[in-house]
């Protein structure tokens, strides 16, 4: 095999209660990414469709993620990378995690697996590096292993892969304004009050508990954010209303996607998720802000294999 194409899913991260450990990658919404291997040692990336993003390899995040891959394997030839991308970057969905995941996942194929998924979350994380100023791993760990991830600990990296409910849907909308992930992250307080962490941890405890129960009204009652929503959703045009029409339509939960401005919300059944994207697009329309909006299982497979020569 010398050539891959695939599908690289877009993610949601922080899931409400679990900002910078918590992720899940969605199916519908996502890059195309082709990786070849060519006897040129280095790493090229050679084609952009969809958005205007660097073709320079140091400052592009697939090829920095590609790079610290390739520090690592023991090869006497080359990779060019092409991305077709239609996640938007700054959207609040993993636009840049999708580009690093894909290309190390690609090139672990295409050397026969020498490294083990969590190899690929830390090379992949150097692109993360690149893209906001922190390796985070909440968007990169769910493109990579599919399905819910959890960061149990940053050092040394333990990632664990978290079970799925059958019938769970997202529905992302995304208001067309611009916030920097990087202006994102400096508006967050350095220390938590100790009342506002614990209601933080019991909730994440009870949402990893309802998802491995499927427990739906459980995973409901955990998707609340005490620390990270009341500060960043000051930056989102209507969160508020968006949050609440969303709740009225029969959302389980609903919250900020990543550093935002996309907003999630998670539902049971494609019907009610589809239910819960009127709502939230009725609020756009009211105060006349464009949006992109999805409705996704949640991807339970991570990268797939679209074509291989
Ligand atoms: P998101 O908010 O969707 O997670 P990010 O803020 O993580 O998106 O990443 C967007 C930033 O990364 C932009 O500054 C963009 O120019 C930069 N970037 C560099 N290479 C890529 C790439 N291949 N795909 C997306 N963004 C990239």
């Amino acid at each position: 095999m010398n050539e891959l194409k695939i599908f690289v899913p877009a993610t949601i991260a922080n899931v409400s209660c679990g900002f910078d450990v918590l992720g899940l990658a969605l199916d519908t919404v996502g890059d195309e990414m082709t990786i070849r291997k060519v006897s040129e040692k280095g790493i090229k990336i050679t084609k952009i469709l969809g958005q205007d993003l660097p073709l320079e390899t140091h400052k592009n995040v697939a090829g920095v993620a590609a790079l610290a891959l390739l520090t690592k394997a023991n090869c006497d030839f080359g990779f060019e990378i092409e991305i077709n991308k239609c996640i938007k970057p700054g959207s609040g969905i993993g636009s840049s995690a999708a580009s690093s995941a894909g290309a190390v996942w690609a090139m672990n194929e295409l050397l026969g697996k020498p490294f083990t998924i969590t190899d690929l979350v830390k090379f992949a994380m150097e692109g993360e590096r690149l893209a906001s100023g922190v390796a985070h791993a909440d968007n990169v760990a769910p493109a990579l292993f599919g399905g819910f991830t959890l960061v149990r600990s940053y050092e040394p990296l333990d990632i664990l892969s978290i079970h799925t409910p059958k019938e769970l849907y997202a529905t992302v909308i995304h208001p067309q304004i611009e916030i920097k992930t990087s202006d994102a992250r400096n508006i967050l307080k350095a220390t938590v009050p100790l009342k506002d962490a614990i209601k933080q941890w019991g909730n994440l405890g009870g949402l990893i508990s309802g998802l491995y129960t499927e427990d739906y009204d459980l995973i409901g009652r955990s998707l609340e954010d005490y620390i990270i929503e009341p500060i960043r959703s000051i930056l989102i045009p209507a969160f508020e209303s968006v949050k609440q029409e969303a709740k009225n339509a029969g959302a389980l939960g609903c919250g900020i996607s990543g550093s935002g401005p996309s907003i999630f919300a998670l539902s049971k059944g494609k019907k009610t998720a589809l239910s819960v994207a009127n709502a939230m697009k009725l609020v756009y329309n009211k105060v006349g802000i464009d949006y992109d909006i999805h409705v996704s299982k949640v991807n339970t497979k991570g990268i797939k294999i679209l074509d291989s020569k």
